[in-house]
């Protein structure tokens, strides 16, 4: 670390994540943030989270409380930030305005920056000019001596203005801790703008200050941030401010090997939120998105990213985003989830899809002392039926074992909460089945079942199995193959190809339910 450092403590770790909020938080830069976050807390640092909202056209406050929302939502907490404040706040660049313009009036002072009063239009035909002669686009440094009297006039004129820096021309390198050495030769750069007027700082003047002024050790971000480098060490360099340690993370592409983008789905965390991602899962996604443990060991929790992330492990070329891999990784927690927690996170979708509703009601049994409780009564929406919490635990807990997103519950429970299926009846045959036939298995099933009288999931499996095995003998066909009645009990109950296993769906559904829609199946190959 540069000398002049010498606020930071030895060993101490400042980083940030620096979001403008242009947009939903994207999956590339949460894990930016997480790279960050997980950095500071493996070096018993600080996360600082800034907003650059300098792009006043495209900022929006709705973009930045879904960062911050999302931050959190995914377990990644700052100690400094615009909500909570901090020893170098504020946090959001549109409030540090008189902080950049004293660093302007500085550049501008010592001659380091100059204003330059060239029209966009005078601008865009240089441009193309070079372009035209096969060289790259570069300011001509027209403005950079205009006489001091022609300055102040046009200043009294109120001509427009930006703000260039004189970039020196020399060649500039740092030594990325990912990368390693890389260089650049500002003699090819012209003289970049860094405000378009005092109360309007661009991004590469904004940044240096602020990660000067918040006393930023590691800047840690994407590979497209590394062109904008040596612009901000030379512009540290102007100020006399040290030199932070640069880490560029690789990019992520999509599976087609083109940047990650919307052509390849959901970008947002929020979208991925709402598709059933878990939060662990998706954490333990991104750190994999560039980042290896240098084992092939695949399932991290926040806390072991924290003991085991480091630099070094992360990698030059760039990460390929896999959604296989994330189902897998979420359903992995999914499984891990204690049931009751995960009836909590599924009942959201079963309410969203319009399949259950919940109101609140007093508690029947107030605490003898106090006020009553308020709870939640779950109703099926088509039938105003209350349905118990346990019943939907019951229905969450036979398919915990195969759900990847959690929004897959409705499609996969939905049979549960209507009154009538629709199904196609030739679902209901097994193998060669006929009409008759399947009227058969319907018949014996309700026959079977009227006489259970422990309706529990065992006893049902236990009877239906042997009756199974007598009712393919029965009408002639394989002996012992039980998919003969157990088939279309199982679709007269789902109306659906797959689902999980008839007996703890039966019991579910309790007699009654369970009974009738036997009967309704009954009707349904009658009908034809
Ligand atoms: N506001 C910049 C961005 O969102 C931050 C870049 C940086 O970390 O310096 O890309």
């Amino acid at each position: 670390m540069n000398s002049e450092f010498k606020f930071i403590q030895p060993g101490e770790v400042r980083v940030r994540f620096a979001p403008s909020p242009t947009g939903f938080l994207h999956i590339g830069s949460a894990r930016t943030a997480l790279f960050n976050f997980l950095f500071a807390k493996k070096n018993n640092g600080f996360f600082i989270l800034r907003i650059e909202d300098t792009d006043k056209e495209r900022t929006r406050l709705e973009y930045e409380q879904d960062i911050i929302e999302n931050l959190k939502w995914l377990g990644i907490e700052w100690d400094e930030g615009p909500d909570i404040g901090g020893k170098h706040g504020p946090y959001r660049q549109s409030q540090r305005g008189e902080i950049y313009e004293k660093y302007l009036k500085k550049l501008l002072e010592e001659g380091k920056a100059y204003y330059c009063f060239c029209s966009p239009e005078e601008l865009e035909a240089e441009r193309q000019y070079l372009l035209s002669i096969g060289q790259p686009p570069k300011y001509s440094g027209k403005c950079r001596n205009l006489p001091k009297e022609i300055v102040e006039k046009y200043k009294k004129e109120r001509k427009p203005f930006v703000i260039r820096f004189k970039v020196p021309p020399k060649k500039v390198w740092f030594n990325d801790l990912i990368r390693g050495k890389i260089e650049f030769d500002m003699s090819l750069s012209g003289d970049f703008v860094i405000a378009k007027g005092f109360d309007s700082p661009l991004y590469n003047f904004a940044c240096v200050v602020d990660d000067f002024e918040m006393r930023i050790s590691h800047v840690i971000r994407a590979e497209d941030h590394i062109s904008n480098t040596p612009k901000q060490i030379l512009l540290q360099e102007a100020l006399g401010f040290p030199t932070p340690y640069y880490a560029h993370i690789p990019l992520i592409l999509g599976p087609d090997r083109s940047k990650l983008s919307k052509r390849h789905g959901a970008t947002s965390i929020s979208e991925y939120k709402k598709m059933g991602y878990l939060p662990e899962a998706l954490v333990n996604f991104m750190a994999l998105l560039g980042w290896n443990p240098g084992d092939s060991r695949e399932f991290f929790s926040m806390s072991s990213l924290i003991k085991e992330f480091s630099l070094e492990n992360v990698q030059k070329s760039p990460a390929v985003f896999n959604i296989k891999k994330l189902d897998f990784l979420n359903g992995f927690y999914i499984r891990q989830k204690p049931l009751e927690k995960l009836t909590e996170l599924c009942v959201f979708y079963l309410i969203e899809a319009g399949l259950i509703k919940v109101e609140f009601a007093e508690s029947q049994y107030p605490p003898a002392y106090g006020a009553k409780e308020i709870v939640p009564v779950y109703k099926i929406s088509e039938t105003g039926e209350e349905i118990n919490i346990e019943t939907i635990k019951k229905i969450v807990e036979i398919y915990q074992q195969r759900l990847k997103r959690l929004s897959e519950i409705v499609e996969l429970t939905d049979f549960f909460f209507k009154k009538e299926l629709t199904y196609e009846k030739n679902l209901l045959k097994w193998k060669d089945m006929n009409d008759e036939e399947v009227l058969k298995a319907l018949d014996r099933l309700e026959n079977v079942l009227h006489k259970i009288k422990e309706w529990d999931r065992k006893k049902l499996e236990e009877t239906l199995m042997e009756e199974a095995r007598k009712f393919s003998e029965d009408i002639g066909k394989e002996a012992g193959d039980r998919g003969y009645l157990l088939w279309p009990f199982r679709v007269a109950l789902t109306g659906k190809k797959a689902s999980a296993g008839p007996f703890e769906i039966a019991e579910i559904l309790e007699k009654e339910k369970t009974i009738l829609r036997i009967k309704r199946a009954k009707e349904l190959i009658k009908s034809s």
